[in-house]
């Protein structure tokens, strides 16, 4: 919805801003370079509880890791959700849309900031990659409690900018409920 015109007169102001106070308006970010072809994912998190600010850190880091996009807190594409118990899961309606919830008990067992940036993963248009390799985020659980990698891949954040390529956020992915990421010891409530 922003048109180049408009993003370059941002990116101006934001640097001129910057320039005059000296402060800090925006952290650069490898999108930053793309910046007139950057889709933003606008991500809300009125509900996620004590996640909030691990959601912030999620999105600088899928923000430093790829191009094409730029995730921010400024609305609803990606509600982010904390619940108890149930296990945490991503519900993606579209590309860039959808729901991610992230559950305080798994949280206490694995990394949160890895479960979260994963979750939204999905909402970027990633699949589960179960193999157990704590280098890749997408192995989620299956790299077990002690994996704390937050960060995607080359290979998983490239595929992401691809995606994201133009391509307007909302194309048509298929709805799709991605609810087993993170395999928790306890029964599941609810
Ligand atoms: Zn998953």
């Amino acid at each position: 919805m922003t048109s180049r015109r408009v993003s370059r007169l941002l990116v101006a102001l934001l640097t001129a801003a910057s320039a005059t106070f000296g402060a800090t308006v925006a952290s650069p970010s490898a999108a930053s370079a793309d910046a007139s072809i950057a889709a933003t994912v606008c991500y809300n998190t009125s509900q996620a509880g004590s996640f909030a600010g691990i959601a912030n850190q999620a999105a600088t880091i899928w923000n430093n890791a790829t191009v094409n996009l730029t995730l921010s807190n400024c609305g609803s594409n990606l509600r982010i959700y904390q619940i108890t118990g149930g296990g945490s899961y991503a519900v993606r309606t579209s590309l860039g849309n959808g729901r991610v919830y992230i559950d305080t008990q798994q949280a206490a067992q694995y990394s949160p900031l890895r479960i979260m940036t994963h979750e939204i993963g999905h909402i970027l248009g990633l699949p589960d990659n179960y193999n157990g390799n704590c280098a890749l985020l997408m192995s989620g659980g299956s790299a077990g409690t002690g994996c704390t990698n937050p960060y995607p891949s080359t290979a998983e954040a490239n595929r992401v900018s691809n995606l994201f390529a133009g391509t307007r956020i909302g194309a048509d992915t298929g709805s799709q409920v991605f609810n087993d990421s993170w395999p928790v010891a306890t029964v599941k409530v609810g």
